[in-house]
């Protein structure tokens, strides 16, 4: 490249020239995009890639860094593995992605005595069958039902008129005066193990780390041999590079106070920084619970930069991949000795949980008033007469009551319900 410049100088005498060259000086610069994880080069053909996961509510692509292959084959691996260790989070906290999927779905966890589905969208659903039917001889069935709606129990009506062959009309009638009751519960205590760190989860952090760093530094700067280290790690793993160059770090972000502010309790943060010698180290903090750090290049990489990005996973549309905003936060002092203290990860996890309960607790609250409201045929922004409200409000506060103390309330459904939900339904009314 530096010998097509020297050539412009030799030549602009031509202005034809100077744009023939101009223009293959441009050639050679795309050309020069090479994947900085397998090195093919990309000539155009670079793969959209999220820096921080999509799982995490990344936002922020690039496509001049890597290829497809290596797009695919890292996302379905490492990131995937990064990804699910932090599952349950995702899902306690109902986060969603950063293209807007719902969090993950847990089936079948084992709930105290029972055994539940915590939907990503932050429903609690009893696993197992929705109905069971019994036949007693002579053409009876005892039929058991247990749904979370009157919506869920129009569904399964026709399942049951095929388990028994009922005719559909006598069913919804039987239906219509059977005995019903309204169950809110808590779920019991939900025991989960995980593990967080290891060689797959490390590798996506470095990754993370050297897209970030070679997004803003350039395609150039990651293809330099300093990184060669690094880059085969992610490809291909090593128990040499895990031991001596990655480091699990329990000690919050310095200043983490000033990212809460800016990005919530539960903040994401990727910061990569060099020293005056040029060595590089990727700091990775997931959630604002646990730090990863990688060195990206022992030494002469691009000297005294920095780059960081954050985010709200709680609310993925606030982010920043501004340095000037949160880079100070990077110290090279405080980022030379990472440490890992069992007694620190557990105060930072209880954090998580108190930043659990005043979320989530606001939101079981919402919810119990959308189905108190629903059940009495308000919806959304509905206006609810005068003479209504005291009942409403005395039905939400019974039920909130329940809720926060973790004990059962059942409420009996009446017959009407029952019958209103059957009867709008055979004209193809909304139930709800
Ligand atoms: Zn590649």
């Amino acid at each position: 490249m530096l010998s097509v410049t020297d050539s412009v100088t030799c030549i602009d005498s031509s202005p034809g020239l100077i744009f023939f060259v101009c223009s293959l000086l441009g050639a050679l610069v795309r050309n020069s995009l090479h994947c900085i994880f397998c090195r093919e080069v990309l000539q155009g053909r670079g793969s959209w890639e999220h820096i921080l996961l999509n799982a995490f509510g990344g936002k922020a692509k690039t496509k001049t860094l890597s290829c497809a292959m290596c797009n695919n084959k890292l996302g379905g691996t490492i990131d995937r593995e990064l990804a699910e260790q932090f599952t349950l989070v995702r899902n306690l906290f109902e986060m969603v992605s950063g293209d807007g999927r719902d969090a993950p779905s847990l089936y079948k966890v084992q709930a105290g005595n029972r055994k539940i589905n915590l939907l990503g969208n932050g429903r609690v659903t009893l696993a197992g069958r929705p109905f069971t039917v019994e036949e007693l001889g002579g053409g009876q069935f005892r039929v058991a039902i247990n749904v979370q709606s009157l919506d869920e129990l129009e569904a399964v009506i026709p399942h049951i008129v095929a388990k028994t062959g009922i005719a559909e009309d006598r069913l919804r009638e039987q239906l219509a005066g059977a005995q019903f009751t309204d169950t809110q519960d808590r779920p019991g205590i939900i025991s989960h193990k995980y593990s967080l760190g290891g060689e797959g989860a490390m590798r996506a952090v470095a990754k993370a780390c050297l897209l970030l760093w070679g997004r803003t530094l350039g395609n150039e700067e990651a293809q330099k041999p300093e990184y060669d280290e690094v880059r085969s790690f992610i490809r291909n793993g090593s128990a040499d590079f895990l031991s001596a160059r990655t480091f699990l770090d329990s000690r919050p972000l310095a200043r983490a106070d000033e990212v809460e502010k800016a990005y919530g309790p539960l903040f994401n943060f990727v910061g990569v920084t060099s020293d005056a010698r040029g060595k590089v180290v990727g700091h990775f903090t997931v959630y604002n619970l646990l730090g990863f750090q990688v060195v990206l290049a022992e030494g002469g990489a691009a000297p005294c930069k920095t780059v960081s990005l954050a985010n709200n996973p709680l609310d993925p549309k606030i982010w920043s991949d501004k340095a000037d905003k949160v880079g100070s936060l990077l110290d090279a002092d405080w980022l030379a000795v990472p440490s890992f203290e069992t007694d620190e990860y557990r105060r930072r996890s209880v954090a998580m949980m108190e930043s659990y309960y005043r979320i989530i607790g606001a939101r079981a609250v919402g919810r119990i008033v959308d189905r108190v409201c629903a059940r009495y045929g308000f919806a959304g922004d509905d206006p609810i007469p005068p003479e209504m409200l005291n009942l409403i409000q005395e039905e939400i506060a019974v039920r909130v009551a329940h809720n926060i103390a973790g004990l059962p309330l059942t409420i009996p459904v009446s017959p009407e319900e029952i019958a209103g939900s059957v009867r709008k339904a055979k004209k193809g009314e909304p139930t709800s």
